[in-house]
């Protein structure tokens, strides 16, 4: 388990121990990434098994994620998804998502993710042209935060009636609560959790695992 700015020790060392039941190879890539500039924007190894718990519980065949990085959420949706299911990977980054191609080879589930690189808003409008919408189960939010509420206003027309949309960093390490932050990152997260709180499309919770992963399920 990462730092948490939630639990208190010896809370935080309690919950890593009894509750964290992460799969060697997701360790691994963990491990790797923890090298690398910009390892914190990985997710927390309890996030990935709460996001596997949720997409086995609504059954997600079809899923698309906004963020890949060097592929830790994207290896976790994959291994969750039965053969013949989908993610359609975004990202613009082609060195990080090198290194997540290489997991999914070793997963086995390579031929699951479909990998677009280009700026995710472009992605996901090319997906509701081609006639996409209503498709999918389950969209996972986790890109520039500036773009969070174009993001969830596509996902959220990709999406099947109840299907779910998970966003990261919602608490933002408790920024958001801060007034003395006014950093764009900071201000836009804040926006995206009011709009979402306002939404009468979509029941919604924001749970404070990690950084905060805001729940929205689709009427
Ligand atoms: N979910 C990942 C994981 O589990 O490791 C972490 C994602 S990281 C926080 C954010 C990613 O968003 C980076 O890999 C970055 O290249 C990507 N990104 C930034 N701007 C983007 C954009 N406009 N379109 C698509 N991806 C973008
Ligand atoms: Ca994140």
């Amino acid at each position: 388990m990462s730092e948490s700015f939630l639990l208190p020790e010896p809370l935080a060392a309690y919950y890593a121990r009894v509750a964290v039941r992460e799969p060697p190879l997701l360790a691994r890539l963990r491990h790797e990434t923890a090298q690398m500039p910009g390892a914190q924007m990985q997710i927390a190894a309890e996030e990935g098994q709460f996001i596997d718990l949720l997409l086995r519980l609504i059954g997600a065949r079809r899923c698309v994620e906004v963020g890949v990085f060097t592929g830790y959420s994207s290896l976790v949706t994959a291994l969750a998804l039965p053969a013949g299911g989908q993610l359609l990977a975004c990202d613009i980054n082609p060195d990080t998502t090198a290194i997540a191609r290489r997991y999914w080879a070793e997963a086995g589930v390579a031929d699951r993710v479909r990998l677009v690189l280009a700026p995710a808003q472009q992605t996901l409008d090319a997906e509701l042209a081609g006639g996409a919408a209503g498709s999918y189960d389950f969209a996972f939010i986790d890109a520039d935060k500036t773009g969070y509420v174009q993001y969830y206003e596509r996902c959220l027309q990709l999406l099947r009636p109840g299907g779910l949309i998970a966003v990261d960093n919602t608490l933002w390490s408790g920024s958001v609560a801060d007034p003395a932050d006014r950093s764009a990152d900071t201000a836009a997260i804040r926006a995206f959790n009011e709009h979402v709180a306002a939404d009468r499309r979509v029941d919604f919770c924001l749970v404070p695992i990690a950084d905060g992963v805001t729940l929205a399920r689709k009427h």
